[in-house]
């Protein structure tokens, strides 16, 4: 439903969810440090819809798909799908759901058993959660194939013997056999030249519309995340900073990190007159963030208040979140007055 008028009904709402790993170090392997990989988010994505979620590399976004489908599980906070909180369920519990959620990886190469041949990699969701007889199995992998655009006749093929863009496709039949609502899509393009990017691209939203399907596309390329995205959120350090409707965060972003990520992207855009810069600066380590607003000290408009607290994120208009002082009224007298806010919607605050 790209573009396409929203569902209201929340198919996966996440909130205060939080994912650290302790960091360990020396003769006695004691606790040195953690790494906030992903820091408090709180969202929603919507029956149908596709949630973009983009970032630099190492700002949490993979981590955050991986803890949505409980591959890895939260520190603190709850995960609902359909209503159910996944991170209060036991592995049992948890299996009837998986067939739910699915996820296609970035890399295509080392995501596929290289000695298995396709039809087993598609089919290999129905033979563990025990669908149908050999017969029908193979049936719906020969389905699939033609879904994806595969020739069905090779479903005796192995991985090598087929190019990247087939064997995202390949991927994509395997997360499709269970017939999900879910899935997320982590990085699933970029492993691939730009001329099959499209095509991949093209056939996920084809799938949206023919089964429904409710996608959290993760990715560090603007361009690809703009085309398919009804709404996005932008990632940074573990925290969300900005999400929009994609038309808004495209064309009105307020947060300077969506600004300058923007404004690095390479658009094909020609009457995009302005000359593209380059963000500045690395991503700090996520070891040892900045304190205040993590993007301080890349920051071309940081102000006093920035180094020394955590903007929370906070509603400028319908549907669009900023978590940025710039846009927050009377933010410093706030936060001033009450540094843990009750109604935080992420609660970030170091001090608290
Ligand atoms: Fe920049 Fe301050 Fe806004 Fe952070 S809170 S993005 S440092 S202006």
């Amino acid at each position: 439903m790209a573009h396409g008028e929203l569902s209201a009904e929340a198919l996966v709402v996440l909130h205060q969810v939080k994912k650290h790993y302790p960091v360990t170090g020396g003769v006695f392997r004691r606790q040195v440090g953690v790494v906030k990989a992903v820091d408090g988010v709180s969202l929603t994505i919507h029956k149908g819809e596709t949630l973009g979620l983009v970032g630099e590399s190492g700002c949490g976004k993979s981590t955050l798909g991986r803890v949505m489908l409980q591959l890895e599980r939260p520190t603190s906070g709850s995960v609902l799908f359909s209503g159910i909180d996944l991170a209060a369920l036991g592995r049992a519990e948890l299996r009837p759901l998986r067939r739910r959620m699915q996820i296609i990886f970035q890399d295509p190469y080392a995501s596929l058993n290289p000695r298995q041949t396709v039809g087993r990699i598609i089919g290999e969701g129905l033979v563990i959660h025990k669908v149908g007889t050999p017969a029908e199995r193979q049936e719906r992998v020969r389905h699939l194939m033609e879904v994806v655009g595969l020739r069905p006749e090779h479903i005796h093929r192995y991985p090598h013997e087929f190019s990247g863009g087939q064997r995202q496709r390949i991927g994509i039949a395997r997360a499709l056999a269970l017939q999900p609502e879910l899935i997320i899509c982590d990085e699933p393009v970029s492993a691939l030249d730009v001329s099959i990017q499209a095509q991949v691209i093209n056939l996920l939203m084809d799938l949206q519309e023919q089964f429904g399907l409710t996608y959290l596309f993760v990715s560090h390329d603007l361009s690809v995340v703009r085309h398919i995205s009804d709404r996005v959120a932008v990632m940074y350090l573990g925290r969300i900073v900005e999400s929009a409707d994609q038309k808004t965060l495209y064309q009105a972003p307020l947060h300077p990190y969506t600004q300058a990520l923007l404004e690095a992207a390479p658009f094909p855009d020609p009457d995009r007159k302005k000359e593209r810069k380059s963000l500045t600066g690395d991503l700090p380590s996520p070891l040892h963030p900045p304190e205040g607003c993590h993007f301080h000290p890349r920051c071309p408009k940081v102000m006093d208040i920035c180094r020394r607290l955590v903007p929370s994120l906070e509603p400028v208009a319908e549907g669009h979140l900023v978590r940025c002082f710039l846009h927050h009224q009377l933010a410093e007298k706030e936060s001033e007055a009450n540094p843990c806010p009750d109604n935080d919607p992420i609660g970030t605050n170091t001090s608290c």
